[in-house]
């Protein structure tokens, strides 16, 4: 009898059991053939601008540069190569009055999911796939991202600014245009908190930030899928995921604000290099991928943003969703190997 692993997760009170007995190998998750998400009208796409809110922020095509707008006096611009606009539905919705909620959040009476819910819409061509854009277009998706972070995270009623992309509908992307979404709330939800927390506690035992010491301890480990000198790409030693893999800056900051335009560019590259690697390993999987990071101005010396990637390649069933310990078939080092094989950079 060999018994499988436990490993637990960096930072996260969460276990994973390393199940290779009942092993795959990451390419026999491949899949037949893509479904596709069939939407008669598609609302994202240029020319149906009418039929979304106006946007709160537009990057339109210039005379050779870039200009930032907002949609305003009902016109809706169609020239523009990211759109975000408020989601339709949102889980969270802004106050109709700054002020009341300022005071409701303070006295902490109001249940209200008070906050922003947006689509970043990422491209005009409704099937651009991060994976084989073009690098300026990538460029043009990460500085939205760093536009809309800065200007909700100044909003006195926003703690936390998730930022992430579903792809694929098995990943819970209900409409197939190429978009991302950012959602702004008024606490900071469980994950984040706990990590910002463990990193805290961290730093304060030893006065070094973790996440500098992960990308430290793993140089050169099986664990490694790219690595240069702006970015790691590592499956984390606990991962609870098939070819799950994170993107880790090598710079310490506690978020994206304050990327400079080399990193945001070579930050491009490797977001398409890697997802390019994942797609043709596995048949183009769904995936859902997360932004961490902290916008208190004190984790600043302690956090260190990053990039989760998580392939939708296993189910969760009853254990999973009953204890949050996870089974993964495949090992992270069998992962990163099979991604290493493939990437090209
Ligand atoms: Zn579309
Ligand atoms: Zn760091
Ligand atoms: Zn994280």
């Amino acid at each position: 009898m060999v018994y499988n692993e436990i490993r637990k997760d960096y930072l996260l009170n969460r276990w994973v059991v390393i199940a290779t007995e009942r092993s795959r190998r990451p390419s026999d998750f491949a899949r037949d053939a893509k479904e596709q998400i069939q939407n008669s009208v598609c609302p994202l796409c240029v020319g149906n601008e009418h039929m979304t809110p106006p946007a709160v922020l537009l990057y339109l095509k210039g005379n050779g540069e870039i200009k930032k707008e907002k949609d305003c006096d009902g016109v809706r611009c169609k020239n523009w190569l990211v759109r975000v606009i408020p989601n339709l539905f949102p889980a969270f919705a802004p106050p109709k009055e700054t002020i009341d909620a300022t005071r409701f959040v303070a006295e902490e009476s109001c249940n209200c999911a008070i906050g922003h819910h947006e689509v970043l819409i990422e491209s005009p061509k409704h099937d651009e796939d991060p994976a084989d854009a073009e690098i300026s277009q990538l460029k043009l998706l990460i500085k939205g991202y760093i536009d809309r972070l800065l200007e909700l995270s100044i909003k006195p009623y926003v703690e936390y600014v998730s930022i992430f992309r579903n792809y694929g509908r098995e990943a819970g992307a209900s409409l197939s245009h190429a978009h991302s979404q950012i959602i702004a709330t008024p606490f900071v939800p469980r994950i984040p908190a706990e990590e910002i927390a463990a990193s805290k506690k961290f730093y304060q035992e030893n006065q070094k930030c973790l996440f500098c010491e992960i990308i430290k301890r793993e140089t050169g480990s099986p664990r490694i899928v790219f690595d240069n000198s702006f970015f790691s790409v590592l499956a984390p030693y606990a991962s609870i995921h098939p070819l799950e893999f994170w993107i880790l800056p090598k710079k310490h900051a506690a978020s994206l604000l304050r990327l400079g335009e080399a990193e945001i560019e070579e930050f491009a590259k490797i977001l398409k290099a890697s997802l390019k690697a994942l797609k043709d390993l596995v048949n183009d999987p769904p995936y859902n991928y997360g932004f961490h990071l902290s916008l208190n101005p004190s984790a600043e010396e302690y956090y260190h943003w990053h990039l989760e990637v998580y392939p939708r390649l296993s189910i969760w069933a009853g254990f999973e969703k009953n204890t949050g310990v996870y089974i993964n078939t495949v090992k992270p080092e069998t992962s990163a190997k099979e991604l290493r094989k493939i990437i090209r950079l």
